[in-house]
């Protein structure tokens, strides 16, 4: 056991180089299924009163059950952290979170929960949203299509376990590693009741740059579009150093940030009986 903890360093370094890597076969998603389509949200029916006054930063639940449940308004965030949890880093996010009473979506890696459940269980007690990366973090559009499903299977088993009596608190959302997917993946998950929640903001918090270059370049993009799913990775010091002044922006800018969360405990139980399996 006293290895462990060094395959498991082995294991954090192999993600983050992968993570810094383009994917060979990454493609824009390519969307199934028309109850798939995501909002416009440069349509002026999505306005609503941004910016708004500084005060609490924390904005209302949304209810997923599929992707035309993911509309955000003006002004509304949505914070995604990737491929975690790791100690230091992530019990940090969580404090910072706390701190300004608001909740997160973590797309959780399946060898670093087994690496680490307790962490996961910090997580999901804190009540943030846990959800599913795969278990080794692949590109899923180079392989084949049974092996991409057992990766993704594998994964939830992994955080399943992690969480042993509350395995019910995974959300049925999903992230594609590189954002590299297929349709017939996309396909596959939506027959599951799985939602791929995409990121709108990228943070590019895995490129080499300062705290500040993070934060900084997150939140004019977030200006920019006037809302977003962003994607963080709460594995890097650089996100974790940053977040509190980047929270701080968000207020004082009146974004709301939202808690995205199964819309109802079936979709909860079919993930159950998925992992069960
Ligand atoms: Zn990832």
């Amino acid at each position: 056991m006293r290895l462990f903890p060094a395959l498991v360093a082995v294991a954090a370094t192999l993600i983050l180089a992968a993570c810094t890597t383009k994917p060979k076969q990454a493609e824009t998603p390519k969307l199934a299924f028309a109850a798939e389509k995501r909002a416009d949200l440069s349509q002026p029916g999505n306005i609503m009163s941004f910016p708004g006054p500084r005060g609490t930063l924390r904005g209302r639940t949304i209810r997923v059950g599929n992707l035309s449940d993911l509309i955000l308004a003006r002004g509304e965030v949505v914070l995604t952290f990737d491929d975690g949890p790791i100690p230091g880093k992530t019990p940090s996010i969580l404090n910072t979170l706390d701190r300004h009473g608001v909740k997160a979506t973590f797309f959780t890696v399946g060898q670093m929960a087994n690496a680490y459940p307790h962490l996961v269980r910090d997580v999901a007690a804190r009540g943030h949203t846990i959800a599913t990366h795969t278990q080794n973090h692949p590109n899923l559009a180079s392989m084949s299509f049974e092996s991409a499903v057992a990766e993704i299977d594998k994964g939830k088993r992994s955080v399943a376990a992690a969480l042993g009596p509350n395995r019910s608190r995974i959300a049925p959302f999903f992230r594609f590693p590189y954002l590299a997917s297929t349709a017939a993946l996309r396909r596959h998950l939506a027959m599951q009741g799985t939602v791929v929640v995409d990121p709108t903001v990228d943070s590019k918090d895995y490129f080499v740059s300062t705290p500040d270059q993070v934060r900084a370049r997150t939140i004019a993009r977030l200006e920019a579009k006037g809302s977003g799913i962003v994607l963080f990775h709460d594995i890097h010091s650089r996100t974790a150093s940053m977040l509190p002044q980047f929270l701080d922006d968000l207020n004082k800018r009146g974004f709301k940030v939202v808690h995205l969360v199964p819309r109802s405990r079936d979709a909860e139980a079919l993930i159950v009986a998925a992992v069960s399996q």
